[in-house]
């Protein structure tokens, strides 16, 4: 390995490197290869504390700045990151395994595009005036929340520190950060480009550790609001512990989403569509749209399409740019899935793409696509978070519209169909909170992200973000004589 992951410490607190290595250690594991590449701690309760004081003492001058002051940080940290984007990007590919081809263009650039959204917008985030009888009125002022928590998954480390530092700091929040202990390093890149952009000490920090860390940062008296990444299950939990301290919370949690392509849609996109929503990151997306519904008429011509293509990707060294197909994250999620691929076949599933492991060191697993997928099956029920599609037949836009409703699920949902009017109506029946008409798992900073039904809680990105990291204060001005009772 030619290249030095080791940061200089494991966590980033008010404004420098700090280490305690009486936590326990964390090792970074290069997926392409299971090579250790760098070695980290969990934080301490001290550690843990430490990172919380300062995000709550640097709060109330950071809010105090104008919107257009903490913006330009802000901005100036996307520019940081864009002119590093290949260092990061290869930083990124070192931790997660993901392709070079896919970080240099998904990764860092996605973190500053929320950074330069947030930062432009910050100078606009303002209340508003209310009239009322007899020239009495409303004023309202949209303040901060305070302390917030930020945990993240370990499939886009980078961007999920950025979609909810950008936010949280543009409203004149604080945070402490902690990544997922698999994807430790490149959120303290982020640290430390905030800092050499011009923040102030302690508006950003980074915590490693594992579920223990995240739940004592999540039960903590001086956090306002907890904005968690992660699977349904912690979700669960998260959400409980925020709600005993009555904490505000976006969850962006898993999913199990439809794709449906009608008889009538362009093949090519509807494959291009299904490729990217099933293999991009090795399948590792929560968006991603697992259960491919595939209309009778072109179901056999999708899966020849299908299989001629992804018999194109290059699989391998992730930092080969000609590399399309990396390994999965850890040796862990390679055998959760192998697991899944084995009850496909088990319930009787039709294997007509991969479904190996590579003969090679690494966590290497084929593009898989299963096809007569039954609604009962598990594969087509529960969240793989891999490289394994299942195609499903339909007849009918009714009886589709309800199978793919019939699931806990509501993260995401696509339909491939020439029908305008079809396209519309259809995706207006599905539960879901980020839809696509042609086209699949696209996620511009412009516009909501997030999950209905179990999926989620809030929206991360667009304006409405900041919804979800600021309150209003309301001010009732009286310019009459009070009037009461006795
Ligand atoms: P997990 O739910 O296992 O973990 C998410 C984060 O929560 C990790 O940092 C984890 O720490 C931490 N954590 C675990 N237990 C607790 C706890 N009790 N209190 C506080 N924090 C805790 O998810 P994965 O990391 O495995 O990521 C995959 C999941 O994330 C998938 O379900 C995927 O769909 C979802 N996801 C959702 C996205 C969305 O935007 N909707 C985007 C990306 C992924 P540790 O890892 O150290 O245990």
């Amino acid at each position: 390995m030619n290249y030095n992951a080791q940061p200089k410490a494991s966590h980033f607190i008010n404004g420098a490197y700090i280490e305690d290595t009486s936590g326990a250690p964390i090792k970074v594991i290069y997926p392409a290869s299971g090579e250790v590449i760098a070695t980290l701690h969990s934080a301490t309760p001290d550690i843990v504390d430490k990172a919380l004081a300062a995000a709550k003492s640097a709060q109330g001058a950071w809010a105090a700045l104008s919107g257009t002051e903490r913006g330009r940080v802000l901005r100036r940290a996307a520019d940081i990151i864009r002119e590093r984007n290949r260092d990061l990007s290869i930083l990124e590919t070192l931790d997660t395994g993901k392709p070079l081809q896919e970080t240099l263009v998904a990764d860092a650039t996605s973190g500053a595009d929320a950074l330069e959204y947030f930062g432009g917008i910050a100078g606009s985030l303002t209340g508003e005036h209310i009239p009322l009888s007899g020239g009495d009125f409303v004023y309202t002022v949209r303040e901060a929340l305070g302390l917030c928590v930020g945990i993240g998954a370990w499939n886009y480390p980078t961007q999920i520190a950025c979609w909810k530092a950008a936010p949280a700091l543009a409203c004149g929040n604080t945070m402490v950060f902690k990544p997922s202990e698999t994807t430790p390093l490149s959120a303290l890149k982020v640290a430390e480009i905030l800092i050499e952009a011009g923040a102030p000490k302690g508006i950003f920090n980074v915590v490693q550790g594992y579920g223990d860390v995240g739940s004592s940062l999540v039960t903590d008296p001086r956090v306002a609001k907890v904005s968690l990444t992660g699977s349904v299950p912690t979700g669960r939990k998260v959400y409980a512990a925020a709600a005993d301290g009555m904490k505000h919370v976006t969850m962006e949690l898993g999913g199990k989403s439809p794709m449906i392509i009608f008889d009538d849609a362009s093949l090519e996109n509807a494959v291009s569509g299904a490729i990217l929503g099933n293999f991009y990151s090795s399948g590792q997306v929560c968006s991603n749209g697992t259960r491919v519904f595939v209309q009778k008429g072109i179901k056999e011509a999708f899966l020849k399409r299908l299989s001629e293509r992804l018999a194109t990707a290059v699989i391998g060294d992730p930092l080969d740019e000609a590399t399309s197909f990396g390994p999965l994250v850890s040796e862990n999620q390679l055998n959760i899935v192998k697991g899944y691929i084995a009850k496909g076949l088990n319930e009787g599933a039709r294997l007509v793409f991969g479904g190996n492991q590579l003969n090679k060191l690494g966590f290497y697993l084929e593009p898989t696509v299963f096809a007569d997928v039954t609604d009962g099956m598990t594969i087509a029920r529960e969240e793989i978070f891999g490289p394994v599609m299942s195609v499903l037949d339909f007849e009918d836009e009714v009886e589709v519209i309800a199978r793919a409703n019939d699931t806990e699920f509501g993260l995401s949902a696509g339909v491939f169909t020439n029908d305008l009017t079809r396209a519309h109506r259809v995706i207006g029946k599905l539960e879901a909170g980020s839809c696509f008409i042609n086209t699949y798992n696209l996620a511009p900073v412009e516009a909501p992200f997030g999950g209905s039904k179990m999926s989620g809680v809030g929206r991360e990105n667009s304006k409405n973000a900041v919804n979800h990291y600021s309150e209003l204060r309301s001010v009732y001005v009286s310019m009459n004589d009070v009037e009461a009772p006795y």
